[in-house]
């Protein structure tokens, strides 16, 4: 495995996410101005962060893989994050409106065919892409577009016990045994810790592997708190708008 590339999978993740969520804050207005004043801005607003996100993202992604394809135009993404940072009054909502609707399309599409690719390179984690699916940080991500390698092995299929009873860490091959972990949800305006998620721990590398069932057991808890907060901070805007911290053991 590339050390360098191996880090980009995440990097890519984010953007994927951010890409879906403006598909979503931009799929019902036809025209920029449209587009531009809806929900008192709200949605332009958001769309503004969600670009600069896109390119913060891109901004870590390493130099390997952006060498390794050059059809991405990297720099242009990173220098509207650029502008729309530091130059916010200096934007073209015209020109915001042609990238979400013409640009971001055919970037989704190169995006999943890098994954795909370095999947099957051995460059990406397909441990860390498994947990990607079950997060409740990337449900708008269709992973069904990334292609799976061929003759794959289901990620928990490396957990189970071999003759001995023994169940050894897919990673580093240390051994596993039972124990506790703790899962962090960094949501747009809400971060949330669930501590004492039960977990299959390496005893060597430390690295910990959740069941499928527990994750989405967890990830409907923190829908839910995330939606309860929500609405509780609606219903007393005193409160106003600040960035909520929740840290709860199950
Ligand atoms: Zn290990």
């Amino acid at each position: 495995m590339l050390a360098e590339i191996q880090n980009d999978l995440l990097y890519l993740l984010n953007i994927l996410e951010s890409i879906e969520k403006i598909k979503i804050y931009s799929d019902e207005t036809g025209t920029a101005e449209d587009f531009y004043y809806a929900n008192d801005q709200i949605n332009f607003n958001a769309t503004l962060n969600l670009l600069a996100n896109i390119g913060e993202n891109v901004k870590k992604i390493s130099v390997q893989l952006k060498e390794k394809k050059p059809d991405v135009q990297w720099q242009d993404i990173t220098d509207f994050r650029n502008k729309a940072v530091h130059d916010y009054m200096g934007l073209d909502i015209y020109i915001v409106f042609r990238i979400i609707k013409s640009d971001l399309e055919p970037l989704k599409k190169k995006i999943f065919k890098i994954i795909s690719e370095e999947i099957k390179n051995n460059n990406f984690n397909e441990q860390e892409l498994e947990l990607a699916k079950g997060s409740f940080y990337y449900r708008h991500i269709p992973f069904d577009r990334i292609k799976e390698k061929k003759g794959k092995k289901k990620a928990d299929q490396f957990l189970h016990p071999d003759s001995t009873g023994t169940r050894k860490c897919p990673e580093c091959k240390g051994i596993i045994k039972p124990g506790e972990t703790e899962l962090n949800y960094e949501l747009e305006t809400i971060s949330v810790t669930v501590r004492n998620v039960p977990a299959s721990v390496c005893t060597k590398c430390g690295r910990s592997f959740i069941d499928g069932h527990i994750t989405e057991d967890v990830n409907r808890l923190v829908n839910r708190i995330t939606e309860d907060l929500n609405s509780f901070t609606k219903t007393h805007p005193q409160i106003g708008e600040r960035r909520r911290e929740v840290a709860i053991a199950v």
